[in-house]
């Protein structure tokens, strides 16, 4: 059997007392690999050799550490195919979607390099007689990214690229379930001239993560994850002084306005709702259609398309997508499926059962579709993070933006109309972190920022762009006066420059 570890100072740590987590093909349902978990000790070895790396780190200059994202991003795309199918192996995606998802997360490294430009600070002369200011943005030391099982590619790179190339040196703690294609990332980061001892990865669970969480030499954390862990991570984080950004779970609606093309809601649906077995932060789980004839429509189209789908592995290049990530997941899917029939939603397509063959032991969860779903349901309420999509029926606009607007999370959702006015109240109103209009997934690119508000972020800064900047930098603000000047005796009141 398989056995990964940790990649310590770019060595693989490993220790024949640890703790074991298997890991799954999700596809066959076989183990893949075991994975060692972390003491609290090998955390703190990670940690010494980031904060001792720091210095010398952080006193390069921006270029030289923007030269080296130049190469990372070069040595990404070189090993794309192989960093698809270890994503795909172990989250069970298709691998055009894992493709897609290290493009994604390569596109936060191109950002990366441009951190001569980014790290510019502002400057004001003659702020008084001969005196000028100026501020510069610092890094902080040692920080820490913990990540979730569905983007094992993209969220590391939304967070480490960013934090190095700030000056920062960084501990990443990846999902247990999808340890392979982190632990390649960071091989090839170091490849590219990130040193040593200033890119580590734990794997690990609870364990690891509070060793993370209670060392005081970690200064900031990055979490993506479920909002339970996100709210613990960002209140332990903060009560033991450390910045930290913790991104939670979400339940995206999709508002159907009555003019919105049929076929084009449907593609966006089926897409959204489905790809990555709706594995994703951004998928859509609730379409809310404006009008019965709205919903009936659409009702129509998405389960028509729906039950035309192909699921299976990702060795299957005709499949729309794969299987849960594990048989836990899977179980926990079916059982909302259960529970949405048993409150009293009407089931139009169910994907219960699905029996592929030759892959039995799979976890696989069929395209699922409920109509009529109201708001004190269950399956509205919770994330589900499976492929289901339910349709809430409402009579106006306004009905629809307060459903989006009352629900306690909010990542992100979307409108689709053709009216502009619906449209920038829907922009400007609505209380999400991240809205499209006529865009299902409206991920922001890697030069804005990405996060949602309410419960689905703790914390201040979204990820990446201009807050991933701020996130993993210290302001400094100098204030000079040259030449010296005369001595004038101490001063007691506060200093007025004129
Ligand atoms: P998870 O919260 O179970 O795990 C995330 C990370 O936290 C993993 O590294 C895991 O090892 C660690 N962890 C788990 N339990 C812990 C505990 N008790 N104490 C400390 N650490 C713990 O999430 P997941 O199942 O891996 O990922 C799915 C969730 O992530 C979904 O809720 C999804 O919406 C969310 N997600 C959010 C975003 C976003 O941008 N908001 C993006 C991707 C995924």
């Amino acid at each position: 059997m398989k056995r990964l570890a940790h990649l310590i100072g770019g060595q693989a740590a490993s220790s024949s007392r640890a703790r074991i987590s298997p890991v799954f093909n999700p596809a066959t349902g076989e183990q893949a690999a075991e994975l060692e978990l972390a003491s609290a000790s090998t955390v703190r070895e990670a940690i010494t050799k980031a904060n001792n790396a720091f210095a010398e780190w952080s006193s390069r200059t921006p270029i030289n550490r923007a030269r080296i994202m130049f190469r990372y991003k070069q040595l990404l795309q070189d090993n794309m195919d192989e960093l698809a199918v270890l994503v795909s192996r172990e989250h069970g995606k298709t691998l055009d979607d894992a493709r897609g998802s290290i493009t994604r997360g390569i596109e936060i490294v191109e950002f990366a390099c441009g951190i001569p430009q980014l790290l510019k600070g502002e400057f004001s002369a003659n702020v008084g007689s001969g005196v000028d200011s100026y501020n510069i943005r610092q890094p902080l030391g040692v920080c820490a990214g913990i990540t979730p099982f569905n983007f094992p590619a993209m969220v590391p790179l939304w967070m480490f690229p960013v934090a190095l190339a700030c000056g920062n040196t960084f501990i990443l703690k990846p999902s247990e379930k999808t340890p392979s294609c982190p632990l390649r990332m960071v091989e090839l980061a170091h490849e590219a001239g990130v040193p040593k001892d200033v890119l580590h990865v734990v794997n690990g669970d609870k364990e690891a993560v509070d060793a993370i969480l209670h060392d005081a030499r970690v200064q900031a954390v990055s979490f993506v994850g479920s909002t339970p862990i996100a709210e613990y991570i960002y209140r332990t984080g903060t009560s033991n002084d450390k910045r930290v950004q913790a991104l939670g779970g979400a339940k995206n609606h999709m508002i159907v306005m009555p003019d919105a093309d049929v076929s084009h809601v449907r593609d966006a649906l089926i897409g959204s709702a489905f790809g990555s077995a709706g594995e994703r932060c951004m998928a859509v789980s609730v379409a809310v259609c404006v009008g019965k004839e709205t919903a009936d429509s659409v009702r129509d189209a998405v389960s028509e398309a729906a039950q035309k789908l192909n699921v299976g592995p990702y060795t299957d290049g005709d499949a729309d997508f794969g299987p849960l990530s594990s048989e836990i997941h899977m179980n926990k899917v079916v059982s909302y499926i259960d529970k949405g029939v048993a409150e009293g939603a009407d089931l139009v397509v169910d994907g219960r059962n699905l029996n592929l063959q030759g892959y039995e032991k799979g976890y696989f969860v069929g395209p699922t579709v409920f109509d009529r779903v109201t708001s004190d349901m269950t399956i509205y309420k919770e994330e589900i993070f499976g492929p289901v999509l339910g349709i809430v029926r409402c009579s106006s606009y306004s009905d629809a933006v307060s459903l989006v607007d009352n629900h306690e999370l909010g990542n992100g959702a979307a409108l689709f109309t053709n009216d502009g006015g619906v449209s920038r109240h829907f922009v400007e109103k609505t209380q999400i972190g991240m809205v499209g209009v006529n865009v299902p997934i409206p991920v922001p690119v890697a030069y804005h920022s990405f996060g949602g508000w309410k419960r689905s972020l703790f914390g201040d800064h979204h990820m990446h762009g201009p807050e991933g900047i701020r996130f993993y930098t210290k302001l400094k603000t100098a204030t000079i006066a040259w030449p010296a000047g005369a001595n004038t005796g101490p001063e007691f009141s506060i200093p007025v420059l004129s």
